[in-house]
């Protein structure tokens, strides 16, 4: 649980100390400084009363780690305080934190809109998965807030962007969208993965939930996967009618109602208590550790991949084999204005660009490289390269791929911290290789 962005006892804590600080405090039984790794599955009930009001949600505390656990937990309130949310449910990925958000929200037959630009694995996640949950989709080009409102029909329950996508250099108009969902009475949910909460707050400009894959900068080690659902606390689920499984009697804890129950927690309580107990997606308490340890140098690593990828960027964009170069951070992109409003401490570190010899090119690039890894995530400390059509892109039509920003000739890099003249000289290498 976080009280917002304040946790000082006598000042509200800037970004930094948060990132260390919040949601940790010395273990009161040893004082060992670090949070400790709860490698435990279950927690001991002081009496058969206790135990029945864990049960009962009338009583916070631990029962079993599917649910609950304190390393877990620790990580949930650093994420919740860093985003200026009320509540978070880490779990087992990203993908797992989509799946929570949604179950929450959707029945049968419900709808939602989802932007184009997307990371390509949700994309699948979406237009083929879901439709076995019968949760339906329409993916729309979120540049054009219109395209957006005609999209919406009486079954649509929420609005689906990245707020800054993945693959590459897109920026996502987060107030003109979440205008949008309010007049519609639905959620704006923003994947603000590739951002992380440093370089964008989405609550500031109305978004109501936010998910995380923490495998990504959050950890920013490469260790550990994991995801995030944080809740702003501010929508309200029971005004419209439209989310029963907010708003109306829970028949697995006596008709409790979580909205009326437990107010701007109710999304954060259902998670835990419905989400991660029935779809069993739990991050690992290992994994929460990694994570926490990651969120300690979060703005710093952030601010070096911000200034490494520019630069990169800029010497991309006037290289001979190089076509086009999509990065918000560049004076040319078409982004430039919304990366300002929105990314005004710097326009992330995944980008893409588009090789003019197409994807034979881009095959050959990634295997010219000796310092960039060849692999399919972003976010790690080291530099990666990724040909999004030949992998990560691979399940979708061309349309999709075009759509997406993901085509035959696109490369995406995820700059790392290394000096940045050696991750320059290296493209120079590859580059050579494409010719
Ligand atoms: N969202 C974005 C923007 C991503 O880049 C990814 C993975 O690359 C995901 C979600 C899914 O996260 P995970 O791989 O942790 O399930």
């Amino acid at each position: 649980m976080s009280d917002k962005k304040s946790m000082g006892k006598s000042r509200e804590y800037g970004f930094e100390t948060r990132m260390i600080h919040a949601g940790t405090q010395p273990e009161p039984v040893t004082g060992a400084r670090q949070t400790p790794i709860f490698q435990n599955t279950s927690y001991v009930f002081h009496d058969a009363d206790h135990a029945a009001s864990l049960f009962n949600l009338q009583t916070f505390g631990f029962i079993y780690s599917r649910l609950t656990n304190p390393t877990v937990a620790a990580l949930e309130e650093r994420l919740a305080n860093l985003e200026g949310g009320r509540g978070g449910t880490c779990c087992a990925s990203g993908h797992a934190s989509q799946i929570l958000a949604f179950f929450a929200l959707m029945e049968p037959g419900d709808h939602f809109i989802a932007s184009t630009r997307l990371y390509g694995g949700s994309i699948t996640q979406f237009g083929k998965t879901f439709k076995k949950f019968d949760w339906q989709v329409d993916f729309v080009d979120v540049d054009d807030p219109e395209a957006v409102r005609r999209a919406l029909t009486p079954k649509t329950k929420a609005i689906f962007v990245e707020s800054l996508a993945n693959p590459g250099g897109v920026v996502s108009d987060l107030e003109a969208l979440a205008a949008i969902a309010r007049e519609a009475e639905i959620p704006l949910i923003v994947d603000n993965t590739m951002a992380t909460p440093y370089l964008c707050q989405p609550f500031d400009w109305g978004a109501d939930l936010i998910v995380h894959s923490t495998t990504k900068f959050l950890s920013g080690n490469g260790t550990s996967v994991g995801g995030a659902v944080i809740d702003s606390g501010n929508f309200d689920w029971t005004a419209s009618g439209k989310f029963p499984g907010l708003a109306a009697p829970e028949p697995a804890y006596h008709g409790l109602n979580f909205h009326e129950t437990f107010g701007d927690m109710a999304f954060t309580m259902q998670a835990h208590a419905v989400g991660l107990r029935d779809l069993g997606a739990t991050m690992a308490p290992m994994h929460a550790f990694q994570t926490l340890l990651g969120t300690e140098t979060l703005s710093l690593r952030m601010e070096r991949h911000c200034a490494n990828a520019k630069q990169v960027a800029e010497f991309l964009e006037g290289h001979p084999a190089v076509a086009w170069v999509s990065c918000a951070a560049l004076a040319s992109s078409p982004y430039r204005a919304l990366a300002e409003k929105y990314l005004p401490r710097g326009a992330g570190s995944v980008f893409t660009l588009g090789l003019k010899g197409g994807y034979e090119a881009g095959v050959k690039m990634v295997e010219g490289c000796e310092l960039f890894s060849h692999l399919a995530n972003i976010g790690d400390v080291r530099s990666l390269i990724l040909h999004p059509a030949s992998t990560t892109h691979r399940q979708l039509s061309e349309e999709q791929q075009a759509a997406a920003g993901a085509g035959p000739e696109v490369v995406r890099l995820s700059i790392g911290l290394e000096t940045v003249e050696d991750i320059i000289a290296d493209l120079e290498l590859a580059l050579a290789a494409t010719a």
